[in-house]
């Protein structure tokens, strides 16, 4: 994810350095004060929550998501009607028993429930808020497999999460709807276990008017038109967090082609005016997206694709796998803005593809995504890494040193500090061990852990052992510490 409002900043400040630099290298900054005292340490990470319900555990979230289960894959069809904001679907669930098991959790916001089967069997749900409880027939043991279907409709609700996390989910426009949001989003549309740690595999099956575009994760498999209505199936081949999938219904300007092999389907909302720069940015995916293999090897998926809205009420960008949704904030009338594309883009491999374990990991999605941003404004020869690093380091003030990256607290894990402190601590990184290890470090990672789920501590390890170097000291000053590491 990135906001509008950062990426304002960051492309005024680097006009600024540019043009006080004079076309000049900038060398390191001399700093002379003693260093501050750290506080911290990986100490501040902090231990799942034992289950007491129904959520899975996380530190920051612990209600999310339910416990003893693996998702493995979700079918959904999904039916709306734009003039009565009404969406029916059915959603088939199959799941593996990580325990034994009397119930199943799952995460369900708004929306009523006609119908659901256990293995064919008609069980009755309970619902709590959001937390769906759905019985099982007979308990089943440890590694047993489960389907479980439900059928719902109504108008969905979107998530209100105050400042933290604004406004998320399903949201109705003008002529359809779209669907975005983290930590939180899919549950105003499906019912899910809502947390990243539980990744699966999605077929969607969209029937909207016929009019209209639909536009979902993954490659599209088939599209009919029967009676006014347009059907679409599409598939996501690999692992996906429930935050991650998208939905874009509307009247969009669709382009559709490949990059090298892969089915490229990009977006653009047609109330942006064809004059702005949107529709040449997003064309370029397939270049940054080379530009990206090339420093962390192979691209984790098999489809490509941006999908630019234009609502006021959405100020971010969103990794939504393989098809990030980008608010239209980010170009404006003349602007052009690839910088936010290679961001969202870098987060197919650091935070889909790899995703976090807890969400205070937060920065390895967000940092890394950052730092990925500056090597392509840097190799699109505008601000180099280094000046990136320099001019945000200069600041003494600066509130990012009193915000831990690596353990940001649940209200802050998209403060600027687990973007940029998260940035810099992997320039530092860079710095110390070296362009090459450095890169190994990066593509043994997303090798490693393709498909699959991470902590901070992993990093660190992998960072130790390829480097050869102790680096508790390095990241408990950059990612744990509260205040200005010394350089
Ligand atoms: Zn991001």
């Amino acid at each position: 994810m990135v906001n509008t409002r950062w990426a304002a900043l960051g492309v005024a400040a680097a006009l600024v350095t540019a043009c006080s630099v004079g076309g000049t290298q900038p060398t390191k900054p001399l700093f002379t004060q003693a260093p501050a005292p750290q506080t911290g340490g990986p100490s501040c990470l902090l231990p799942d929550v034992p289950t007491v319900d129904d959520g899975r555990g996380d530190p920051y979230f612990p209600k999310d998501g339910g416990p003893g289960y693996d998702v493995t894959h979700y079918k959904l069809k999904l039916k709306y009607d734009p003039p009565t904001d009404t969406l029916t679907g059915t959603a088939t669930i199959e799941a593996t028993a990580l325990e034994r098991l009397s119930e199943l959790h799952l995460d369900f916001h708004g929306m009523k429930i006609s119908k659901a089967t256990v293995g064919g069997t008609l069980v009755t749900p309970t619902r709590i808020d959001d937390s769906l409880t759905v019985p099982l027939p007979v308990p089943v043991e440890k590694d047993a497999k489960l389907s479980v279907q439900i059928d719902y409709s109504g108008v969905p609700q979107s998530l209100d999460e105050g400042n933290a996390f604004g406004t998320n989910g399903f949201l109705h426009t003008t002529e359809g709807a779209f669907a975005i949001g983290e930590p939180h989003s899919a549950t105003t549309w499906i019912p899910v276990n809502d947390h990243p740690r539980d990744k699966a595999l999605y077929d969607f099956e969209l029937t909207v008017p016929a009019n209209l575009a639909a536009i979902t994760n993954g490659v599209r498999t088939s599209e009919t038109v029967a009676g006014g209505l347009k059907t679409s199936t599409w598939k996501v081949t690999s692992p996906m967090a429930t935050y991650l999938a998208t939905l874009a219904i509307g009247d969009y300007r669709v382009t559709e082609g490949t990059h090298k092999g892969l089915p490229v389907i990009n977006a653009v909302h047609n109330s942006i005016p064809a004059t702005t720069r949107v529709d040449e940015d997003i064309a370029r995916n397939g270049e940054v997206l080379d530009f990206l293999v090339e420093k962390f090897g192979p691209y984790p998926f098999d489809a490509l694709g941006g999908i630019v809205i234009n609502d006021d009420r959405i100020s971010f960008a969103l990794e939504t796998q393989t098809r990030p949704i980008y608010g239209n904030g980010f170009w404006g009338a003349t602007r052009s803005n690839t910088d936010v594309i290679a961001h969202e883009l870098a987060h197919q491999w650091f935070g889909d593809s790899v995703s976090v374990d807890t969400w205070q990991h937060i920065w390895l999605n967000e940092g890394f995504a950052t730092y990925a941003q500056w090597m392509w404004a840097e190799d699109e020869g505008r601000v180099t890494t280094q000046q990136e690093f320099d001019r945000r380091y200069a600041t003494e003030t600066s509130p990012i040193w009193s915000v831990p990256p690596g353990c940001p607290g649940r209200a802050r894990i998209f403060d600027s500090s687990v973007y940029n402190r998260g940035a810099m601590t992997l320039h530092m990184l860079r710095d110390k061990v070296g362009d090459e290890k450095f890169f190994t470090i990066l593509q043994t990672w997303v090798k490693q852990k393709k498909d699959s789920n991470a902590t901070t501590p992993q990093f660190i390890a992998l960072a130790e052992e390829i480097s050869g170097q102790q680096l508790d000291d390095f990241f408990n000053a950059w990612l744990f510490g509260k205040s200005r590491p010394r350089i």
